[in-house]
């Protein structure tokens, strides 16, 4: 075709588009939409569309849908100039300049609307991309042009590369169908879901065009047939009405044959009927009247007059038995009712812009205020709401990785809880981010379609300062979870320390895990480490049969070694410490080692008596010189049931000697006895506690009380922050 005609097929488009609009619009500034024309044809002056089309045919086909619409001036005149700013050299400053703010605007927002693509791997984000097109799109009118636009684009995929025609095709029927629903724009929603469908199953849209092809002459008579039967039957009854019978669009066909598993033969509603009133009580008149003629089909009545649906939608719908047990579907509305079923938002829009004061708000377009009006005067203004609010209704904010992955957050979320939504590790790792390629702090409040890039440093660690800053439940709880990780840590370590030292690691079987109600080792070394599970309920387990107090003292037995330098023996006050290839090595509390070494390492026990184990301790008696008392000494000791490991003699001045024994005892009770027995001797002076490095006895007792620990608060000692243990002070 040569340039000439392609030019007078434009004209003749554009001397169409105003004198349409014009016609529900007379005051419309169709200069303006002229100048656009002009002004968009230069641009594309030098591009076509796959087609072959100058490219200028497109943004004319997507103004006539917009005059369809009826939508207002600014709507087709940001149609016309839709696609200058992404194709050509056209800048949005160009535009504002030429065409004013609003305008500029609205292109800006149709030309971002068109950089949202949707991956078909994602179809569970769906209702996501929806949300975001609509948050993006901010103005409704954005996303009207962009509809327009993308009905026109699927009217010439065929022209399209095979790949790109699948990727657009789904994006239409997953994104732009449902939104075209959402907003009530029946005839976009159904034109754009068929074209959708011939592309994404061509074999079923072909086996399912040529059968409708060789019934569609039957259907064509049945339905002008019914028509005429229904026109009559309610001129009769004197209401005028207008009857539109009508096929059912192909993909509503294929998705009922789907999902009733029904196959083409088995479908009888391929028509269905439109009864338009003038007002609402004709509507039920008439349904009356149907229902006496034709035998209604239980369970098809809805009433959606009286309970419009969420898009706001309105209408008496019915299915009854036709003539030749033909099914036939009927829709009976008012006709403001049809304009809204048919043209959605749209329609009130333009039914608002009928009276003389929206008229003269159309020159300075305010959506808001608009809106409002609306909302006085939908049926069902809650639901009115929550389908054309946009962005307002939209609680959230839509962002993407670097890679272009979509994330939803909550409204008012930063970039650490971004962050946090990515991975914890991402989280809990976070040094900073880029918003859009600039460097942002971790406070920024996301925006919708921000592009995030978070970056990382294996250093970095959480801050508590972090949780003032996150407004998300999913990243305070990973914060709060890393300390509660960090603490369960330290109670791991503790515990396994313990364990090693208290049965050893060799004892841990199944049985223990089940005694403890653990799941494994780890599990109970947290246990262990935290306090939960006392080390004397561990090993009177272990050691069965035997009661918890000979386990106290067992525990001694395996656990704790006595210190050889001060002799220490069961009920005497004692600390203790861990010595690499000793063990659990207990000190009497005064004994010059404790106060040797850090003091922090030291930790009270509470140390109890064995019933057979014996301790070696050292003793002194004072006996007269008489002879033979050695020997009575050492027999008193024996009857008491102790060992003698050790005995020094060392002569004093005057008659007495004393006598040093090394004895090996059950506890202070046991020595106690001795001490008694030994006392009542009539040549024993005196006995008493001989330790090497004795300490004075006085400041051992005054300290007896802060020492009466029992063995158990250990493990909740350990289970603590090392820092929080407490500091022994030096006498
Ligand atoms: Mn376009």
């Amino acid at each position: 075709m040569v340039l000439g005609s392609y030019r007078r097929i434009s004209m003749s488009r554009i001397f169409e588009i105003t004198q349409q609009i014009k016609s529900y619009l007379p005051k419309a500034d169709v200069e303006l939409i002229n100048r656009a024309y002009v002004f968009a044809a230069h641009a594309h002056a030098r591009q076509r569309r796959s087609s072959g089309d100058l490219y200028i045919m497109h943004p004319l086909a997507v103004a006539k849908n917009l005059v369809d619409l009826k939508l207002d001036v600014s709507s087709v005149v940001t149609g016309l100039l839709h696609d200058t700013v992404e194709d050509t050299h056209v800048t949005i400053t160009d535009i504002e300049q030429r065409f004013g703010e609003e305008i500029a605007r609205l292109v800006d927002g149709v030309t971002k609307v068109g950089k949202i693509h949707f991956r078909s791997s994602e179809h569970k984000k769906a209702e996501n991309f929806r949300k975001m097109i609509m948050a993006t799109a901010q103005d409704l009118r954005v996303l009207m042009v962009k509809l327009a636009d993308r009905l026109h684009n699927m009217e010439t995929l065929h022209f399209m590369p095979e790949r790109k025609r699948q990727r657009i095709a789904i994006e239409t029927m997953e994104i732009y169908a449902p939104l075209a629903h959402r907003l009530g724009i029946h005839w976009v929603k159904q034109r754009m879901e068929d074209l959708a469908f011939a592309h994404i199953e061509p074999e079923a849209y072909q086996a399912l065009s040529e059968k409708l092809a060789d019934k569609i002459d039957f259907l064509q008579q049945t339905q002008s047939r019914l028509e005429g039967i229904l026109q009559e039957v309610l001129s009769r009854q004197g209401i005028e009405a207008q009857v539109q019978g009508r096929m059912k669009h192909m993909y509503s066909l294929h998705q009922k044959m789907q999902r009733k598993h029904l196959d083409f033969d088995e479908i009888f509603d391929f028509i269905a009927f439109r009864v338009i009133v003038d007002d609402t009580p004709s509507c039920y008149q008439v349904l009356g009247m149907i229902h006496s003629l034709y035998r209604p089909v239980p369970g098809r009545f809805k009433d959606y007059i009286a309970l419009p649906k969420p898009n706001g939608y309105q209408s008496l719908q019915t299915a009854v038995i036709g003539p030749d047990n033909f099914r036939i579907e009927v829709q009976i509305r008012t006709e403001s009712m049809h304009k809204y079923a048919e043209d959605g938002v749209a329609s009130h829009w333009l039914y608002k812009s009928d009276d003389p004061k929206a008229l003269k708000d159309q020159q300075n377009f305010q959506w808001l205020k608009q809106l409002t009006e609306l909302l006085q005067t939908a049926e069902n203004p809650g639901e009115f709401l929550e389908n054309v609010r946009l962005d307002l209704f939209v609680q959230e904010v839509y962002v993407f990785t670097r890679d272009g992955d979509l994330f939803a957050l909550p409204r008012g979320s930063t970039t650490l809880d971004f962050a946090y939504a990515i991975h914890t590790d991402v989280g809990n790792r976070c040094v900073g981010m880029r918003i859009n390629g600039e460097h942002a702090d971790f406070h920024y409040k996301l925006c919708n379609g921000d592009q995030i890039e978070v970056l990382t440093s294996t250093e970095q660690t959480p801050s508590r300062k972090w949780l003032n800053i996150v407004q998300t439940p999913r990243a305070r709880q990973s914060i709060r979870h890393w300390f509660r990780e960090q603490e369960r840590e330290t109670a791991i370590q503790l515990g396994e320390h313990l364990l090693q030292h208290a049965i050893g690691v060799d004892f841990i079987h199944q049985g223990i895990l089940d005694f403890a109600a653990c799941d494994d080792v780890e599990a109970l070394h947290e246990k262990l480490g935290r306090g939960d599970l006392e080390v004397t309920d561990l090993l009177a387990f272990v050691n069965k049969g035997l009661s918890k107090s000979s386990v106290r003292s067992s525990l001694a037995h395996v656990f704790m070694q006595a210190s050889s330098c001060c002799y220490p023996i069961p009920g005497d006050t004692v600390v203790g410490s861990f010595e690499a290839g000793k063990g659990f090595l207990l000190h009497d509390a005064q004994c010059p080692m404790v106060f040797k070494s850090d003091a922090q390492r030291w930790i009270d026990v509470d140390w109890n008596a064995s019933s057979d184990a014996l301790y070696k301790t050292g003793i002194e008696v004072f006996s007269q010189n008489q002879r033979g008392s050695l020997g009575l000494i050492t027999s008193c000791v024996s009857e008491q049931a102790a060992n003698i490991a050790d005995l020094k003699i060392e002569q004093r001045p005057g008659a007495l000697s004393s006598l040093y024994f090394l004895l090996e005892v059950q506890d202070r009770t046991h020595l106690a006895r001795i001490f008694k027995a030994l006392k009542a001797m009539p040549h024993v002076a005196k006995v008493r506690r001989h330790i090497p490095q004795q300490m004075p006895q006085s400041q051992a007792s005054s300290r007896l009380s802060s020492m009466m620990r029992s063995v158990t608060s250990f493990g909740q000692q350990l289970g603590q922050s090392i820092k929080d243990k407490t500091t022994r002070k030096k006498p």
